[in-house]
């Protein structure tokens, strides 16, 4: 197995050089997560308080991300009707990627260092995945298949059941 050389990303870097273009970001006006989805076919699904996302390059085959649809920078900032919807809904996916996927381990981050608007990355792990001796450090790219993706909304949407709007 390869090992991981682990560079600088983009992580923090703008509260570090540049805190005008952070504070920009950190507001719904410039942040990227609160403008038009660039990709709503990758949207798997959506809930009162969220939507559920696959983009088609990924860090990890099965990886997910649930994005709130308010803007807040930190869970704690939803009233607590949302922080449980969010994290309901973040654990039904999470569920139908480990049906899918009978990953080793679930992964789940909340970081925000690059994009401050709250949402929870789902990495299901495997034993041969490139990352075993670490944690996730989003230095990959796979290119899922429509087919894939599918399956993957299959999943969640079953899963989510009820809790799905629109
Ligand atoms: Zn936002």
């Amino acid at each position: 197995m390869g090992s991981i050389t682990i560079e600088a990303n983009e992580s923090g870097r703008l509260w570090a050089e540049d805190p005008e273009a952070w504070e920009r970001l950190c507001t719904p006006e410039g942040c990227p997560m609160c403008g038009e989805d660039p990709h709503p076919e990758w949207i798997l699904a959506e809930t009162e308080t969220c939507k559920v996302s696959a983009w088609r390059e990924a860090v990890l085959p099965g990886y997910a991300c649930v994005v709130s649809k308010k803007h807040v920078l930190e869970p704690f900032d939803l009233d607590e009707h949302d922080q449980v919807r969010f994290f309901l809904d973040s654990m039904a996916t999470a569920r139908a990627l480990a049906k899918l996927f009978s990953p080793a381990k679930m992964n789940y981050e909340i970081h925000g260092n690059t994009v401050p608007h709250l949402h929870m990355h789902l990495f299901p792990r495997m034993p041969g995945d490139i990352y075993v001796g670490y944690p996730n450090h989003c230095r990959t790219v796979f290119v899922r298949s429509e087919d894939e993706i599918d399956r993957m909304r299959q999943a969640v949407r079953s899963e989510l059941g009820r809790r799905l709007v629109g």
